[in-house]
């Protein structure tokens, strides 16, 4: 399989990783990740990666406060760190065990903290 050679948008990084497996592409500088379908090429981004300066892996949130866990929606915070955790155990092998701990902790301050 070929290696992409694209520099990221995010952060002009030139050297992007490429993850074959999970056809994905991305950046270790700043974690912006897309999802390259093999088939119709099509790029799907995963992680924006972090704006400079930023010490977050979410980019600054529009508008005012609400019932929202840093600044995200609830849902979209509970799914991306579902996704986060799923990629962290694929990329470094962890247990599931690991995962799962991780995870109910995640469900869990998803429902205390309404
Ligand atoms: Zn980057």
């Amino acid at each position: 399989m070929a290696e992409e050679s694209m520099a990221c948008p995010n952060c002009g990084n030139p050297q992007l990783d490429v993850d074959a497996a999970n056809s994905v592409v991305y950046c270790q500088q700043c974690g912006f990740a897309v999802k390259v379908d093999p088939n119709t090429g099509e790029a799907t981004p995963i992680n924006q990666g972090r704006a400079p300066g930023s010490s977050g892996g979410v980019s600054a949130p529009l508008g005012g406060a609400g019932p929202n866990v840093f600044g995200m929606d609830k849902l979209t915070f509970l799914l991306l760190v579902t996704a986060v955790l799923l990629l962290l155990t694929f990329m470094y092998n962890l247990d599931l065990t690991i995962f799962a701990v991780i995870e109910a902790i995640a469900v869990a301050l998803f429902f205390l903290k309404r």
